[in-house]
């Protein structure tokens, strides 16, 4: 092939694999995916097509132990013993329960119609580890350990079902009887490597463990009925993983159905950014239906290659570090939480600080209810023996004693108690923007955009992204969305340092409880012109804080003394709050205010004061008037800026 500039997909298409694969065998070759777009000499494509076809050919063979059970030939070929059980009966007349052995001529039968040919292993010595794939040379104590898997999309599009279909398949039942037991995560089984599963789906588990600052997941799948396609939450759950930089691979779900069009789902991905390899992007989809399980084992291959690609490592020796997917209380075995190991390995009896908790690992357990010793990276176990229930997203550290792990819970205590009288964590906010900006705190605007219809969606979207910026400034629309603010937004808003903008849409109560507590900036406008001044303000440092008159207290005027010099002073009596001197202060008579300036004076007893509480009486005199009446009312008060 002549050297001239190409793209990955051209190079894929000529080869004739997919995008996917050559990138497995550029990293394999040890050629970055720059040099090979810039083009390859023949005797590399040369190279190239070789492993392709040594990879296809590898993928046609089977390589299996002469001695083999029903289930394991099953498994080796990926497939439902029942499948298996099936072909025997109906086409060799065998009847076999699934821990019968199978004879080699049968199993090879059997490959046979899949389009496989078995190529018999050597038998190998009891206790030997299965092989190992080849990996790359491993640097200090790194291991590759197995991608974490979050499953996002659409409501009832299948995220569930899809869960549901690869746990049953996939997860090995253990003789000891063990159902799988529902802990938060579980670990699948596919060509004798590891994948981790989250088992909540929906993008709300994931953002809201990102906005605590929890990021554990390596790959997205993004599950999109073919009979429905990219709908609000898929496009919501497209801009969760890109803004946590997850990789993205799509589930084309539901392809069973008559009315399934994958097509018209990947055109509109297409739109959304994500374009299928299959026309020339670099996003893998893979047709699926989570019911009939076709498609299933393509889209795990698929994780394990994004995987495989990611060079997802972890080092088992290193100090043991995790993260608290799930907790729960269990009125029998105490405070349970699940824990997704990612860093170094935990074992029974390690004592634990875990957010502001602690105690000691008196028991571990996998899905499957089987008690560990140990869990190495990215395995989740259910740890029994914390003191009380820690909140997902917490963080799980190693101490070296009961003594230290109770001091460092008391510290963090300590300091929390500490900082909720003061100012509450800073947040990207309009009114400050310009301020943070200057400061170099931050250089983009990110915003989150909630309106009534797709067209004011599109419309906002659009003006925002040409107001003037300052010179350096980004701004970054998120995500944007129809529909109203819920606390999902609030949550987002939280892990991206964003601020929400709403028009004409409602704020749910949970969500603007959410946003006074984490101080997310929420805005919500009726008029297009009002939101987009307001950001261009904002970027302009010209956005007014917002300010609001806070009663200090009210007195009344009981008696009026003249002194000397033609001062007249208001005799009051406090009867609520307190008055403040050099506070603003206006005088009401009959519900008027008649006066409005500040308290000049403020004296008790002849004694100056800088405050009389409620129940006291004072002498004060307003700046500016003396025309005081008894029964008059003096209000005093003071701005504040509106919190955000
Ligand atoms: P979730 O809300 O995304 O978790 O969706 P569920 O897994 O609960 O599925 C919603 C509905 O779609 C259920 O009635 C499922 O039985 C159905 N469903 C899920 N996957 C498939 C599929 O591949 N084919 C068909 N025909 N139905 C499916």
């Amino acid at each position: 092939m002549a050297k001239t500039k190409l793209t990955l997909q051209d190079l894929a298409a000529e080869i004739g694999v997919s995008a996917a694969r050559l990138k497995q065998i550029l990293s394999e070759l040890g050629i970055s995916e720059a040099e090979a777009k810039r083009g390859l000499d023949d005797e590399t494509v040369q190279a190239i097509k070789e492993m392709a076809q040594e990879l296809a050919d590898e993928l046609k063979t089977l390589a299996l132990p002469r001695e083999l059970t029903v289930r394991e030939l099953a498994e080796a070929l990926e497939r439902p013993y029942t499948e298996i059980q099936k072909i025997l009966m109906t086409k060799y007349g065998k009847l076999l329960t699934p821990v019968q052995k199978i004879e080699p001529e049968l199993a090879e039968k059997v490959a046979a119609e899949f389009g496989l040919t078995v190529q018999w292993q050597a038998p190998q010595p009891a206790e030997q580890p299965a092989p190992q794939p080849p990996t790359k040379a491993v640097v200090s104590g790194e291991q590759p350990r197995p991608p974490v898997v979050t499953i996002m999309g659409h409501v009832d599009h299948g995220k569930t079902s899809l869960l549901d279909y690869i746990r049953k398949t996939r997860v090995a039942e253990r003789e000891y009887g063990g159902i799988t037991q529902h802990i938060g995560a579980y670990q699948a089984e596919v060509n004798g490597k590891l994948i981790t599963f989250l088992d909540t789906p929906g993008h709300e588990a994931f953002t809201a463990m990102r906005a605590r600052g929890a990021q554990v997941t390596d790959i997205v799948v993004l599950v999109v009925a073919a009979d429905d396609g990219v709908m609000p939450q898929t496009i919501e759950a497209i801009n969760h993983a890109r803004n946590a930089n997850v990789p993205i691979i799509v589930a084309i779900n539901k392809i069973d159905k008559p009315e399934a069009n994958p097509d018209l789902v990947m055109s509109q991905l297409a739109q959304h950014g994500l374009v299928p390899e299959a026309w020339g992007g670099d996003t893998i989809c893979v047709p699926v239906s989570a019911l009939t399980g076709e498609g299933v084992d393509t889209l795990l291959e698929m994780i394990l290659l994004v995987a495989e690609l990611a060079e997802l490592k972890a080092d088992p020796k290193a100090e043991f570090k995790g993260t608290v997917i799930e907790a729960k209380l269990d009125k029998g075995r105490g405070p349970l939480a699940t824990i997704l190991v990612q860093q170094g390995t935990l074992r029974r009896g390690d004592v634990l600080v875990v957010g502001k908790t602690w105690g000691k690992v008196r028991a571990m357990f996998d899905h499957t209810g089987k008690q560990l010793d140990s869990a190495t990276p990215s395995t989740p176990v259910e740890v029994m023996g914390l003191n009380d229930v820690p909140v997902a997203g917490d963080r799980a550290e190693r101490v070296e004693s009961e003594t230290r792990a109770r001091e460092i819970v008391e510290e963090r205590l300590e300091a929390e108690k500490r900082s909720e009288g003061q100012r509450p964590m800073r947040r990207v906010n309009l009114a400050e923007l310009f301020k943070q900006l200057q400061a170099g705190e931050t250089k983009t605007l990110n915003i989150i955009l909630k309106a009534d219809t797709y067209g004011s969606v599109e419309a906002i979207r659009d003006a925002l992204l040409k107001l003037e910026k300052p010179e350096g400034v980004e701004l970054k629309i998120i995500n944007a969305n129809v529909g109203n603010i819920t606390e999902a937004d609030i949550d987002f808003a939280i892990a991206a340092e964003a601020v929400v903008l709403g028009f004409n849409v409602k704020v749910e109560s949970a969500a603007q409880n959410k946003a006074k507590a984490s101080r997310v900036d929420v805005r919500v406008y009726r008029i297009i012109y009002e939101l987009l001044e307001e950001v261009q303000k904002a970027l302009k440092g010209l956005l007014e804080p917002e300010r609001r008159e806070v009663v200090l207290g009210t007195a009344e005027v009981r008696a009026i003394f003249r002194l000397s010099k033609g001062i007249v002073v208001a005799g009051c009596y406090v009867l609520d709050g307190k008055i403040v001197r050099n506070a603003p202060a206006r005088l009401i008579r009959n519900g008027e205010v008649i006066h409005q300036s500040k308290i000049a004076t403020l004296r008790h007893l002849k004694e100056d004061r800088r405050e009389i509480p409620a129940g006291y009486e004072c002498g004060l005199t307003l700046e500016g008037f003396d025309a005081y009446q008894e029964g008059d009312r003096i209000e005093c008060y003071e701005i504040q800026e509106v919190e955000r």
